[in-house]
């Protein structure tokens, strides 16, 4: 019998199919059975008459427990009242495997409880929904960095040094070379690889041993990281805001299921795709901030609950420009008409997304980048290979990082970032 997904189902109405999948539910009068199934595609009823069927056909549904697996035969039907809802009319079941009482059901768990369980959790409705809304998120990443004609390149996750200081990394023994650091962002690298391909980014797991205990941190999470030779501040902020527009633009037209079932309201996405964003220099958010009540002082970095602020009544996102570069790494530009400032930018999301993207353009001056890493205190010798880079045929050049879970928390509007990530490792937690 031909095999079916049941995304698919509009394409077979009328006809006899298999579908393969899990049993989610199950509803029985003693005459008709209604089974849920769902195969990873989506969800399906599937509709069991007794007297249409073999005894071993009915037999197998009162044998099938929740998240049993099996495949199941019958005919697609369109649902009578419901536009684009189908029905499998059963002709009959092969049971694969019978499950055993299922720890998870439909009332209430707690986190913890959940968390222990994520290796089943991922089956239900709510984190199938958000795993697909992740797949679009990268998807449209990779297909927007390829419309502006950057490819990817990768970078390595073991490193010998940090991007900004070594407190924030976990160190790993690295056989007789003495200690090794999980990356916490490929940008270095990436800055390298750009002297060949002009523009790239990579995308993978990366590393921080910041013990942030939020709703919005993750000690490993995905970052893609971009950059492009010959592009400066201005023109990175408008990669940075067309990506941004891209994700967003997927997920409303791939994800109208998706966001159905996580009960989103997808109208503030909307005005996202349509609107530009708000750019503040971080003096003009640092005044907004001071008239909003927040007690911050010029010069210091913006806490959570002041990017709320910023973005509490903002219908877009909104950029923090030109940061003191006393509090952003070495590697930022400065501001050639501000000594004091670095050309950077931090994008924070609407509706508590916090901040999505962090990005700047780039020291590329040896000179310049040389005094900076002194400055910091860093190893200059450790940086060699980077500073190296401005030696041979060096271009003004910028980037951007950006959070995937970040992301996928904002699109698809559930609290916790650990719900983001099929298997999230947070400081307090490790398994499964
Ligand atoms: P934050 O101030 O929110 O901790 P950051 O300034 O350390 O973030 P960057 O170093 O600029 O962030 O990293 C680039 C992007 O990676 C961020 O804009 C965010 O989307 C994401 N990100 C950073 N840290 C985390 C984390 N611990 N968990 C999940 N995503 C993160």
């Amino acid at each position: 019998m031909k095999h079916m997904f049941i995304s698919d189902a509009h394409a077979h109405v009328e006809k006899e199919i298999t579908v393969k999948g899990w049993l989610s539910n199950k509803r029985s009068s003693g005459k008709i059975a209604f089974l849920e199934l769902r195969d990873g595609s989506g969800f399906i009823q599937a509709v069991v008459v007794k007297s249409a069927v073999s005894e071993e056909t009915w037999g197998a549904v009162d044998a099938l427990t929740q998240e049993s697996s099996l495949a199941i035969t019958g005919t697609v039907s369109a649902h009578p009242k419901k536009e684009d809802v189908f029905e499998l009319q059963v002709v009959s079941i092969d049971i694969i495997h019978i499950a055993e009482e299922y720890p998870i059901s439909n009332k209430e768990h707690g986190p913890d409880f959940l968390m222990n369980n994520r290796h089943l959790w991922l089956r239900s409705k709510k984190q199938w929904a958000i795993l697909r809304i992740r797949d679009v998120v990268e998807t449209a990443i990779n297909e927007y960095l390829h419309i502006e004609h950057f490819i990817r390149t990768d970078s390595p996750i073991f490193t010998p040094n940090s991007c900004e200081n070594t407190t924030d990394l976990f160190a790993v023994p690295y056989f007789d070379l003495g200690e090794a650091f999980l990356s916490q962002s490929g940008q270095l690298y990436i800055e390298a690889a750009i002297s060949s391909v002009g523009r790239c980014y990579d995308f993978g797991p990366v590393f921080r041993a910041e013990k942030s205990v939020t709703k919005r941190h993750l000690t490993e999470f995905w970052m893609m990281d971009a950059e492009a030779a010959f592009v400066e501040h201005d023109e990175n902020i408008g990669l940075q805001e067309g990506l941004v527009k891209h994700i967003v633009k997927s997920c409303l037209e791939k994800c109208t299921k998706e966001f159905e079932i996580l009960e989103r309201d997808t109208t503030p996405l909307k005005a996202v795709v349509e609107k530009s964003f708000t750019r503040y220099t971080y003096k003009e958010a640092i005044v907004k901030l001071q008239e909003l009540g927040s007690d911050i002082k010029d010069g210091e970095d913006l806490g959570n609950d002041d990017e709320g602020m910023l973005t509490k009544d903002s219908d877009v996102p909104v950029f923090i420009e030109k940061w003191p570069s006393a509090i952003k790494p070495f590697y930022m530009k400065i501001d050639p008409d501000d000594s004091a400032i670095a050309l950077c930018d931090d994008l924070i999301g609407i509706e508590g997304a916090g901040e999505i993207i962090g990005g700047s353009q780039r020291e590329d001056d040896f000179d310049a980048l040389l005094e900076r890493i002194k400055e910091d205190g860093l190893d200059e010798k450790e940086y060699e290979w980077y500073t190296d880079l401005r030696k041979y045929g060096a271009v003004p050049h910028s980037g951007f990082g950006i959070g995937v879970e970040r992301m996928v928390r904002w699109m698809s509007g559930v609290a916790h970032i650990r719900e983001c990530i099929p298997f999230p490792r947070t400081v307090n937690r490790i398994k499964p």
